[in-house]
């Protein structure tokens, strides 16, 4: 059986004690993201770009949903791991409808996927990140969501969500 260096020198069963100290150390750092859960969208008609999704890249709507606090209408495709979800406004003064105006059609938001979003939020906040959401709400698919403010993030308006168990 081949050893590491690091194996021969501090021996196996220390190798493997560090390695879950390193483990429990990094878990209390960082937002432990596991992936991206989705790429926000936003578009002026989920209709009229149903066919680009479906049609040429294949993928199939599997869920509509309109989200009343947020005066959105969404799509959502499976593709791995990760959802792409179509964000349409239902009204003039939805956030959405404001960020097409003053930047048009494209990615709004990248959401990561996290252990636990209450961890996340605080590690965030700890580290000097701006949150738009301080406690964890109600987002589409039944999951907990919080918003992280794109002045903190490079830009990228970035949202948490819970992990679905
Ligand atoms: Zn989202």
């Amino acid at each position: 059986m081949e050893t590491s260096c690091s194996e021969a020198y501090i021996g196996r069963e220390n190798c493997i004690f560090l390695y879950l100290c390193a483990q429990i150390y990094l878990s209390k750092t960082d937002m432990d993201i596991s992936h991206i859960e989705h790429l926000g969208i936003a578009v002026k008609s989920i209709e009229a770009h149903l066919p680009y999704y479906e049609t040429v890249l294949g993928l199939k709507c599997y869920n509509m949903e309109v989200i009343e606090d947020q005066k959105v209408k969404t799509a959502f495709f499976q593709v791995g791991q990760t959802k792409i979800e179509l964000l349409e406004p239902l009204s003039e003064d939805s956030t959405i409808a404001k960020f097409i105006e003053k930047r048009g059609e494209g990615v709004h938001h990248i959401a990561f996927a996290v252990h636990s979003l209450q961890v996340a939020l605080e590690e965030a906040e700890l580290k000097g990140v701006q949150l738009i959401d301080k406690a964890p709400r109600n987002g589409a698919e039944s999951l907990q969501i919080a918003f992280l403010h794109p002045k903190s993030t490079g830009g990228v308006l970035t949202e948490l969500c819970d992990l679905k168990i």
